[in-house]
């Protein structure tokens, strides 16, 4: 995504004054240290732009910095302060990432299929495409179950950013084979997630002009984990998050006090968990997987370490919401696979979560 900045100046400023919060939030610099630093050397003079994200950064740094010395605020309000600006910032990354829409191409046929649906997750999609028997296997499943095997925009969000050329046109390639160009996507019209015959390569281009945005929607997906050791501390404790990662229907085993607290950010009367059920338009469902996965991301529940699949969990989510749609959702993740259980379950949708290996025994 890309960082704005007017010179190198600002750029090291705000680099500076990153450095400085984070360790007054770590708490390796105390009041007393700020003394040592040059205030000067953060500070933003007549250089101010007004136009670029290291000059904003910067003078917010400076100002935050300062408040921590004069005693305005400690080093815990510090570190929400600073969450509070970072999801501020990413937020208009991703409305003003969104670029002229009404340049947007559209060229879709909505298709009514009679079929159950199979939604495969990216990785599913990965092996079809390194190995030409994998896709057979798909195939050949669609044909003796008589299912309708789908992907969705968000598959198209990955490919996209698959940078060799050849290797992207294999992933075309191979949605184009399993799917026949007939992909769930979100329809403004009516606020639904219908199937849509479209063009891959207009589809894809439509993901290209909307790739900035996309970035900033994953960064911000990413902030939860520091909400974490923010907002509900109590979900550090190691032991605890076991005993949770052991259990099963979670949402359901919350008071409705936590239910609000953990999973909408709120206090009661916030959502309560019946506003979760018998969810119909994209938006309702969107917010409701996004609450709920992100309240497993808080409580660290099934959640990879790796930080290439904390990376993907942005598209986890989006793959749960176009998945919601369908019968089957395959997945061979098996952190996603529990996961997916546990939001669908709970969201009151009959949708059987399978890896690849079980999905011949699949009976309709
Ligand atoms: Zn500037």
């Amino acid at each position: 995504m890309l960082y704005k900045y007017h010179n190198a100046i600002i750029l090291e400023k705000s680099r500076r004054s990153d450095e400085i919060i984070k360790k007054i939030v770590s708490e390796s610099l105390k009041v007393e240290d700020v003394q040592d630093i040059s205030l000067m050397d953060i500070r933003v003079g007549g250089e101010f732009c007004e136009n670029c994200d290291a000059c904003f950064d910067a003078v917010f740094n400076f100002n935050l910095i300062l408040s921590f010395y004069v005693g305005d605020v400690d080093c815990v309000g510090v570190g929400r302060q600073k969450q509070a600006w970072r999801y501020s910032f990413l937020t208009d990354k991703a409305v003003h990432g969104l670029g002229d829409l009404s340049a947007l191409r559209i060229d879709r046929e909505p298709i009514l299929s009679d079929k159950p649906l199979c939604y495969i997750d990216q990785n599913i999609l990965t092996q079809a495409v390194n190995k030409k028997d994998i896709l057979s296997l798909l195939l050949k499943i669609q044909d003796d179950h008589d299912i309708k095997i789908v992907c969705s925009v968000s598959h198209f969000e990955e490919i996209y950013k698959i940078s060799d050329l050849e290797s992207r046109q294999d992933f075309i390639d191979a949605t184009v084979a399993l799917t026949g160009e007939i992909n769930l996507q979100p329809c403004s019209e009516d606020d639904r997630i219908k199937l849509f015959f479209e063009n891959a390569s207009i589809t894809l281009s439509r993901v290209e002009m909307t790739s900035n945005s996309s970035e900033a929607v994953e960064m911000l997906k990413n902030l939860k984990d520091e909400d974490r050791r923010l907002y509900f501390e109590k979900y550090n404790n190691l032991d605890l998050r076991k005993k949770i990662g052991q259990a099963e229907k979670i949402f359901e085993s919350l008071s409705d006090d936590e239910f609000s607290r953990l999973v909408c950010m709120s206090s009661p009367p916030g959502p309560r968990k019946i506003d979760f059920k018998g969810l119909t338009s994209h938006s309702s469902i969107r917010d409701a997987i996004y609450f709920l996965h992100n309240a497993l991301d808080l409580i660290s529940y099934k959640q990879d370490k790796s930080t290439r699949t904390q990376r993907s969990s942005a598209h986890d989510i989006e793959h749960l919401i176009y998945g919601s749609q369908c019968n089957y959702f395959i997945t061979n993740d098996t952190n996603l696979r529990f996961r997916a259980v546990e939001i669908y379950s709970f969201l009151g949708v009959p949708i059987h979560v399978l890896p690849l290996s079980e999905i011949s025994s699949i009976k309709i």
